[in-house]
C-alpha cells in the first residue's frame, strides 16, 4: 500500500538479484528540496534553476543564488545534487530578461544559447555562485540543451574562467566538480562517442528528447499522441548511450518524466541505468516497485 510504501522510502532501491538504481529527486525550490528529504529521495538528479529565477521581478544576483542554492544543500543533508544550470526560454518564461519573440522558441534561444546571450548577468553569477558552494557541498553541474561538441567546450570553458577568477579571489572552489549534460537533442542521442570523453555523466531529458524526436511540441496538447510514441525509439537511444558511457566508466541518469514510469523500470535496470530522478511523489511507489522485481 500506499503507507507501507512511505514507510519504506528511506531504503535503498534494490532488485530481489541485487541490483541496485539511485533514486533521486527533481527540485525546483526550497519546499521541493524539503519534499525529497521526506520521500526518500537518494539525492537530486536534477535542480531545475530557472525556478529561482521565475515568479520574481528582477535578476537574483550572485549573493541572492548562492543563497537559495545553500539553504536547498543544507536541507538535503550532504546528499549528491546534480544541479542544472539555468533552462530558461522556450514554454519558461522569465519577462524580466527581454527576450527576443521568436517564431519557434522551442528551437530557438533558450537555456545556454539564452545565457550566452547576456553572459554577464546571466551564466556568470550563476557559475559564480554554485563554484562558491563547491567545495563544502556534493554537487554537479547539469548543462541543459547541448546540441553539439563545441556547445560542451564552450560552458566548459566558461565554467574554468570563472573557476580561476574566483581562486585569485580566494574563494576555495572544488576544481574536480563532476559536469555532464542532458541528453535531450537528437545530435547527443545519436552521437553520444562525440561527447563522451569531455563529461563525467550523462542525463535524460525525454520530455525534450521525445519533443525533438517527434516534432512534436510537448505543450501543444493536439499533438500529445505523438508523445508516448517516442518510447520505443527513446529507449533504443538509452541503450545505446549506456554503452557507450560505461565503456569510459561515465554513469546515466533519466531525468524526463519516463523516469517515473513502473512499465519502464525494469527495462531501464536492465539496460544498466544507474539513476532515476523524478518528482518526489513518485519516489517511495519507484523504490517499491524496484524491490519486488527479480
Ligand atoms: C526534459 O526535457 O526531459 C527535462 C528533464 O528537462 P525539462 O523538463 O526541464 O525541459
Ligand atoms: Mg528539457
Amino acid at each position: 500500500t500506499e503507507k507501507d510504501n512511505l514507510k519504506n522510502c528511506h531504503l535503498p532501491a534494490e532488485t530481489l538479484s541485487g541490483k541496485k538504481i539511485k533514486v533521486y529527486a527533481n527540485i525546483g525550490n526550497f519546499n521541493e528540496a524539503k519534499e525529497a528529504q521526506r520521500r526518500g529521495a537518494d539525492g537530486v538528479g536534477l535542480l531545475r534553476t530557472e525556478f529561482c529565477f521565475m515568479d520574481r521581478k528582477t535578476l537574483p544576483s550572485e549573493d541572492e543564488q548562492f543563497n537559495m542554492y545553500k539553504a536547498m544543500l543544507d536541507e538535503l543533508s550532504g546528499k549528491e545534487v546534480v544541479i542544472r544550470l539555468i533552462d530558461i526560454g522556450s514554454d519558461k518564461k522569465v519577462p524580466y530578461i527581454g527576450m527576443d519573440e521568436e517564431e519557434n522558441p522551442a528551437l530557438g534561444t533558450r537555456a545556454l544559447r539564452l545565457g550566452f546571450k547576456h553572459y554577464e548577468k546571466l551564466l556568470k553569477p550563476q557559475i559564480r555562485a554554485l563554484l562558491r558552494l563547491s567545495s563544502a557541498y556534493n554537487i554537479h553541474l547539469l548543462f541543459p540543451m547541448i546540441a553539439t561538441p563545441e556547445d560542451l567546450h564552450e560552458i566548459k570553458a566558461a565554467v574554468r574562467m570563472e573557476m580561476r577568477g574566483l581562486q585569485k579571489e580566494g574563494f576555495k572552489t572544488n576544481s574536480s566538480i563532476p559536469m555532464g549534460i542532458m541528453v535531450e537533442i537528437p545530435n547527443v542521442a545519436l552521437m553520444p562517442e562525440k561527447f563522451v570523453e569531455d563529461v563525467d555523466f550523462f542525463s535524460f531529458g525525454t520530455n525534450d528528447l521525445a519533443q525533438y524526436l517527434m516534432a512534436a511540441d510537448r505543450t501543444n496538447p493536439s499533438v500529445s499522441d505523438y508523445i508516448p510514441a517516442a518510447v520505443p525509439g527513446i529507449l533504443n537511444i538509452i541503450r545505446g548511450v549506456v554503452k557507450v558511457a560505461h565503456a569510459q566508466g561515465k554513469w546515466v541518469g533519466i531525468c524526463g518524466g519516463l523516469a517515473a514510469d513502473t512499465a519502464l523500470t525494469e527495462a531501464f535496470i536492465n539496460m544498466g541505468v544507474d539513476e532515476l530522478s523524478m518528482p518526489a511523489s513518485a519516489i517511495p511507489k519507484i523504490k517499491a516497485f524496484v524491490r519486488k522485481l527479480d
